[in-house]
């Protein structure tokens, strides 16, 4: 599989590399592309402009990286040294609004 926006974008590129507008469906599409740093920068700084002012698809793209972040600091534990390093007291706290004893 070689890089680059997958082939289904092609006419939205079109599209966008012509003057149309970018909606926010478009923003959910793109997403992925838009992250992976795939976009063509001509369609990337069209993206960029709608988030400039279309809050839903601002949060929407804050959410997802954030959310990637988490995950990856979640599966590795050299991106968070804090892992397995949880106070006693908090894991008794944990455990007590869990309804345990520790
Ligand atoms: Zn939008």
């Amino acid at each position: 599989m070689s890089a680059g926006v997958p082939r289904e974008f092609g006419e939205l590129i079109a599209r966008l590399k012509d003057g149309g507008a970018i909606n926010c469906r478009d923003c959910s599409d793109f997403l992925m592309a838009y992250l992976d740093k795939e976009l063509d920068p001509q369609v990337c700084a069209r993206f960029e402009q709608h988030l400039t002012r279309c809050s839903s698809c601002h949060n929407y793209v804050e959410t997802y990286r954030q959310t990637v972040r988490l995950a990856q600091e979640a599966c590795c534990p050299k991106a968070n040294p804090h892992l397995g390093k949880m106070p006693p007291e908090l894991v008794a706290a944990i455990l007590a609004s869990l309804g345990r004893a520790p």
